[in-house]
Formats: C-alpha cells, structure tokens, sequence
C-alpha cells in the first residue's frame, strides 16, 4: 500500500484546479474561510459557504469541510501556512452539501468527522449532490461524498486542546431536519451553521420558520461574543440579528395574510419585505422563503 500516498499527492499536485482561499483571523484562536454570498455556481465553484479552523494549541478543529476535496485541500494548506499543526477533529453543521463535500479529504488522513443523525437517515445524502451540478469538473475533482465518521445523537462536551467543544442539536426542524451548532465556551465562540446568515438572503426551503426562530432564541441564551453563520462575513455578537429579524418579520406577516383569507399566490405578491430587496439573493430566494412559510403556517 506504500506507493498510494505519492499517487496522490502527483493527483492533487496534476490537477487543473486550484481554489484562492483568504484565511480571515476574527480572534486570535479563531481563523475562517468566508464564501461569496451567492449560490454555488461556475465562478466561484463552490466558495459560497463559511468554514473555521480553531487552533486548539496543540492542534485544529474544523467546522464544515467545505464544498469540495479541493477547497478542503486549499483551506488545510492555506492554515499549515499559517502554523503548521495536525486536524484533529472535522464537524459538520448539518447535511446540505457546501457544507461536508471536504470530508472526504480529512477521511483519508484519518482524521475524525462528527456529523448529527441526520447523516445516517435524511435521503439529501444519496441523492446527486448540488454542488456536482453546479460548479465546474475540475473543481469538483476528487470528491467523494464522505459520511461523517462518527454520529452525534444527543448534545455532548469535549475537550480538545485548550479547547471545550460543545455540540448542541437543535431541538425542532430549523434551517435542516437536524442542525448541529458548536459552542467554545471558553472563548465565547459560537459556529452557529445555517440557522446564522448574513450579507444575503437566507433560504427556508429545506426548513421550519418556527423551528428557526426558536433555535435562535435558544443560541441567544449562550451569550455568544463571537458568532460565524455558514453564509455571510458579520462576526460579532449581534450577527444572528439580521436572521431573526428577516423571519419574525415573514412570520408576522404571512400570519396576518393566512388569518384575512389571502390565497398563497396573493401572499407571495403581498409580502415584499422591500428592506431586504437590496440584499445578495432576494430575487431568487425571498418568495420561495414566502411560500415555504405560508406552507407551514397556514397549519397553526
Ligand atoms: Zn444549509
């Protein structure tokens, strides 16, 4: 098995690809990778998401491996710049895939990856990957869609380095079936995924505006000083705000349209929201987010 290893660094090393990662210091433990906020598409193949390393002291925690085997092969080299110590942990927020496509890259070092029961039963994972669609081959070079290694059932504490990680399931269907949020309690850091965008409008699709919005009251009561969402550059202790705000706001006003009689095609027309019209993405997501939510609420 000896000669597999230089087969695949000549691979990596022959590919045409090669991802222009910026790593952004935002404490001095905390370093992340900010994605453009826009949909994955040909330009920036698959650099539309956030991923953090944590220097642990003796060695780095990565939150979401990124879109590809190739951004998780540009971020790791782009930190060993920075100070070369191992990957000793990978975790994923939740199963949409810019988020875990890299995990193939840390798999094969033997690195762990801990990822939430939605990996074992949501069908999102078998099904063709968006991200293969989108982008381009040779960005997409590599990739193995790789499960996490170990399931995460039920919230838990580790200690890692000078580090303590503590993964927190949400309870109810939020931004996914099953999100999974990091919290450092010593740094006050938290990695919060999608239920925390910024810079551009959300997307409630795959979600539950009800279960959103009460997982951000509950990443509220940890205090967080720092906070990094999966899309968006905003950090600081108030970066959960424009999320929160953009979905009270839908819910108050697709509930008030559902109570007058207004039909869902009425609704979408009606709630414009034009405070948000100036953010990356309204045009293309904001009425699917109307619909979704007139979809769920017109239950209550
Ligand atoms: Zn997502």
């Amino acid at each position: 098995m000896r000669w597999m290893l230089p087969l695949f660094i000549s691979l990596s090393t022959l590919s045409g690809f090669e991802f222009d990662l910026k790593p952004q210091r935002i404490t001095p433990e905390i370093t992340c990778f900010f994605g453009e906020p826009e949909a994955m598409n040909k330009s920036n193949n698959g650099n539309m998401v956030n991923t953090c390393y944590v220097d642990t002291k003796k060695s780095y925690v990565v939150i979401d491996s990124g879109s590809s085997y190739l951004y998780a092969d540009a971020a790791y080299k782009a930190m060993q710049k920075i100070k070369p110590q191992p990957v000793e942990l990978v975790i994923n927020t939740h199963v949409h895939d810019d988020h875990w496509l890299g995990n193939g890259y840390f798999v094969q070092k033997g690195v762990m990856v801990l990822g939430s029961v939605d990996f074992v039963y949501n069908s999102i994972i078998d099904s063709p990957s968006r991200i293969q669609t989108h982008v381009s081959p040779e960005a997409y070079e590599f990739t193995v869609p790789t499960r996490p290694t170990e399931i995460i059932s039920e919230d838990k504490t580790l200690t890692i380095g000078d580090q303590i990680i503590e993964l927190h399931l949400m309870k109810k269907k939020a931004h996914s079936d099953k999100d999974m949020v990091v919290f450092m309690p010593k740094i006050k850091a938290l990695f919060a995924g999608d239920l925390v965008f910024n810079d551009r409008v959300l997307s409630l699709r795959d979600g539950d505006i009800n279960g959103w919005i009460e997982a951000l009251d509950y990443l509220d009561t940890l205090k967080a000083t720092t906070i990094v969402g999966g899309h968006g550059f905003r950090t600081d202790k108030d970066a959960a705000k424009m999320t929160y705000a953009y979905l009270s706001q839908m819910r108050t006003e697709v509930r008030e349209a559902i109570v007058s009689g207004i039909g869902l095609d009425e609704t979408i027309k009606k709630v414009k929201m034009p405070e948000y019209q100036s953010q990356k993405m309204y045009d293309t997501l904001h009425r699917g987010n109307v619909d979704a939510a007139y979809r769920m609420l017109e239950w209550e």
